[in-house]
């Protein structure tokens, strides 16, 4: 890959590459903008296959994160940063201080926060070298509570356009991926009197579900196929494609799941069957508006962002109406709507 082809086609701002010998640390950050504010995204720790794909993803992540931090009307840019290697063996708290430093380099042009393989845990050793984290433990904390309350507040304005009324009482919905945020998710819908499906790889969690909200349990080959109205994706990305949207029963699409859609084209299919789809950084982006204001507000408070997070409610119905009007996909229109904010402070 040529990176600043790549920068250049993206428009990203700055990519630091990172070694040091002695605690075995590579890694790559990538700014893509900072024309809101400090740019943030979490750093993800994985064991890429090639130096090629950690480059492609930290490039695709942190594009993804201008537009979550943008919509979600956060002062603060897009950034992610992946670290290549097997962090079991890898990670320790001198790995973690090396890395920190390097963020603490760029003199609060990019501040992290916890990705998959780096917990609140890290974020606090880091924290230990660089104020340029957030998520902090005791400060904004663990994001999936403020996660799972933005997804309850998109799908409640996603079903007043779909079923004429954002109650969810009496709503069937499945729910795919009882972790964190799907947990959470189930607690709201709950207690407004939804109905439950549930399916988690992890029979405890289906076990708990059923006991704790009386959810109806349900197999993986089920997940898609099920009569419900909403479908909650909460478990991992890539979920549907234009191969298997076909077999859809639901009517309303809001879940936490990052990247849910294999690609553009099957937002353009949900559209044609008449599936409304609720973009996944709109209406999962209560996590980063907690951590974001850890960095923008003077003193954090937990009421703020309940009341920042629960605007994603008005930015879901904004969505729905741009796209009608320019009759585009969801999908496409939440980009619109994201890009329009960054480039109106350019
Ligand atoms: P988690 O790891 O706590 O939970 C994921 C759950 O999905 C686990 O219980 C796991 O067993 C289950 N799962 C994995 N593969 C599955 C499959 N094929 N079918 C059914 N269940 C499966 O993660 P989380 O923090 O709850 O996040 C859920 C999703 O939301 C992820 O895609 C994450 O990237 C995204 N997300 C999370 C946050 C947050 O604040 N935690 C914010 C934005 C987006």
């Amino acid at each position: 890959m040529k990176v600043l082809e790549s920068m250049n086609t993206y428009g990203h701002e700055q990519i630091l590459f990172v070694h040091d010998e002695n605690v075995g640390l590579n890694a790559i950050i990538a700014i893509h903008s900072t024309v809101l504010g400090p740019a943030l995204g979490g750093t993800r720790f994985f064991n890429y296959a090639t130096e090629e794909d950690a480059l492609f993803d930290v490039l695709r992540l942190s594009r993804g994160m201008t537009l979550k931090n943008a919509a979600a009307g956060l002062k603060l840019g897009g950034g992610k940063a992946v670290i290549m290697g097997d962090p079991d063996t890898l990670k320790s708290r001198e790995f973690l201080h090396v890395y920190a430093k390097y963020i603490h380099s760029l003199h609060g042009k990019y501040y992290t926060a916890e990705d998959v393989n780096i917990n609140a845990d890290d974020v606090a050793c880091m924290n230990e070298v660089t104020q340029f984290v957030t998520g902090t433990p005791g400060v904004s904390g663990n994001p999936s509570p403020f996660t799972a309350r933005g997804i309850y507040m998109g799908m409640k304005a996603g079903a007043g356009v779909k079923f004429g009324t954002d109650s969810l009482k009496d709503k069937t919905i499945v729910v795919q991926g009882l972790g964190s945020v799907g947990y959470a998710l189930c607690g709201y819908l709950k207690k407004e009197g939804a109905h439950l499906k549930v399916y988690d790889v992890k029979s405890e969690n289906i076990k708990k579900a059923v006991e704790e909200f009386g959810a109806a349990a349900i197999n993986g080959e089920e997940v898609l196929t099920s009569e419900c109205d909403i479908f909650a994706p909460c478990a991992m990305g890539a979920v549907l494609n234009t191969g298997n949207v076909d077999a859809l029963k639901c009517r309303l699409i809001a879940g936490a799941a990052n990247n849910v859609l294999m690609d553009a084209e099957t937002g353009d299919a949900l559209e044609r069957l008449d599936i409304l789809y609720l973009p996944d950084y709109i209406i999962n982006a209560g996590g980063v508006i907690n951590c974001g204001m850890e960095i923008t507000d003077q003193t954090y408070s937990a009421d703020a962002v309940n009341a920042k997070v629960d605007a994603i409610y008005d930015t879901t119905l904004r969505i729905i109406s741009s796209a009608k009007e320019k009759n585009i996909s969801t999908y496409r229109a939440a980009d619109e709507y994201a890009e329009a904010i960054v480039n109106s402070q350019r």
